[in-house]
């Protein structure tokens, strides 16, 4: 008997929602209908702390809180620090706004040559379809805009972006993102990328989501036949906690790899909810199995209100040290800190190098022991010479 790749996952459903039935508990619709987005909802369903009541109030005119029936299942409704919650439940200090923070961390606003349209790397864009997700993480990057509540709002302007892209031949790449580009129909989905595949010089695209992940339910069967014709074609999914992957997860990410389309996951390093070596190596783990690659480790950007959620960077350093050497390649994931104000993702690694001059490297392997690599020796003129005598003057 072969035990099962697949013993750790598990499946929460329905959850909160004992009388549902399965039906309805699999339709996206039914789940986006039934989102938690009052404080009336969480309040019905579990017991908050002063913090979230008062965070809950203060999210409606910053970044809304909405929570799909399907995520909020994971939710451990007995730990105020459980993982899950402390995503999704606004709390008090999301109030604050820390001196370092920022609207906008990434400057992507100043990099728009088209509103929605982010070029800010040679070769590839970001492309902002829309505001809205499944789902709100608390520290989202883009909070200025996404959900719709706050103060900003993202004016895509669709015909606009599309004729940039068709005579900007240097961008051979093309992020969708927002918002979740996802939660758009399939018929809408289908115009947008019938639309890129048009351009010739635009050779790969890719698709940002975290619907896999709050709403497994929208990866139907339908939603996969359609993208599979547009391939190359990848998806960038979030996922940070390894309670997240479930059975349901997992076989929604079955149905997209089996499709044909590579997927990345972006983590972001999150304060008593991801930062520790244990977490991200289960994690890890439980999304080679579901053939996703571990592709980014973000450390949190300086967003307004997420001081309570941001960590040191030493801890992403320490996080990598911990996985690297010690775990299959493709399970670690690359740290980076988006240039706060506008410089990209910038990569950040332990140090390796100990330290290089005359000719040598010092190194360290993941287990502190030290090697060194010398620099090529030229061969000497004679050496070459007599070799050539050799090769010529033998039978
Ligand atoms: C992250 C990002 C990309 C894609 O970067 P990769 O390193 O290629 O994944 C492109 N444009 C912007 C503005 C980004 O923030
Ligand atoms: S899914 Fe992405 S865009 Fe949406 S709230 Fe979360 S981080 Fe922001």
């Amino acid at each position: 008997m072969s035990a099962s790749p697949f013993s750790d996952f598990v499946s929460h459903a329905p959850g909160h929602w004992p009388d549902v039935s399965p039906e309805d508990w699999g339709d996206y619709k039914w789940q986006l209908k039934n989102r938690i987005n009052t404080l009336a909802d969480l309040e019905a369903r579990i017991e908050l702390t002063d913090s979230e009541r008062a965070g809950v109030l203060l999210a409606g005119s910053k970044l809304a809180m909405s929570i799909t029936p399907h995520f909020f299942s994971l939710i451990d409704p007995n730990d105020p620090d459980c993982p899950v919650r402390r995503q999704v439940i606004p709390r008090l200090e999301e109030g604050w706004t820390a001196p370092e923070e920022m609207s906008d961390p990434c400057g992507e606003d100043s990099h728009m040559p088209v509103p929605g349209l982010v070029h800010r790397y040679p070769d590839r864009v970001l492309f902002l379809v829309t505001d809205r997700c499944a789902s709100y993480c608390r520290y989202c990057t883009r909070s200025r805009v996404v959900s719709g509540v706050g103060e900003q709002h993202l004016e895509t302007q669709w015909e606009q972006a599309f004729q940039y892209l068709e005579k900007t031949p240097q961008v051979r790449d093309v992020l969708l993102s927002g918002g979740d580009p996802l939660l758009f129909s399939d018929s809408k989905l289908e115009k947008i990328l019938t639309r890129l595949r048009a351009i010739p010089h635009i050779e790969f695209v890719r698709i940002g989501s975290r619907i896999p992940i709050f709403l497994p339910q929208r990866i139907t069967p339908e939603l996969c036949a359609m993208l599979r014709k547009f391939h190359p074609l990848f998806i960038s999914i979030h996922s940070n906690h390894p309670k997240e992957l479930t059975t349901e997860v997992r076989d929604a990410l079955g149905r997209l790899a089996d499709a044909g389309i590579p997927m990345g996951n972006q983590s972001v390093l999150l304060n008593g909810i991801n930062d520790s070596v244990d977490v991200q190596r289960t994690l890890v783990h439980k999304l080679l199995r579901c053939r996703v690659r571990p592709y980014y480790l973000y450390q949190c950007d300086l967003i307004t209100g997420s001081s309570h959620l941001r960590t040191n960077v030493s801890k992403g350093l320490e996080i990598i040290e911990g996985l690297r050497g010690h775990t299959t390649g493709y399970a670690v994931p690359q740290f980076v800190i988006d240039g706060p104000g506008g410089g990209g993702k910038i990569p950040l690694n332990p140090d390796y190098v100990l330290e290089s001059h005359e000719g040598r490297t010092l190194l360290r392997n993941y287990e502190g022991e030290t090697f060194e690599y010398p620099e090529p020796t030229p061969a000497p003129a004679e050496a070459l010479e007599l070799l050539k005598e050799r090769s010529t003057c033998c039978p």
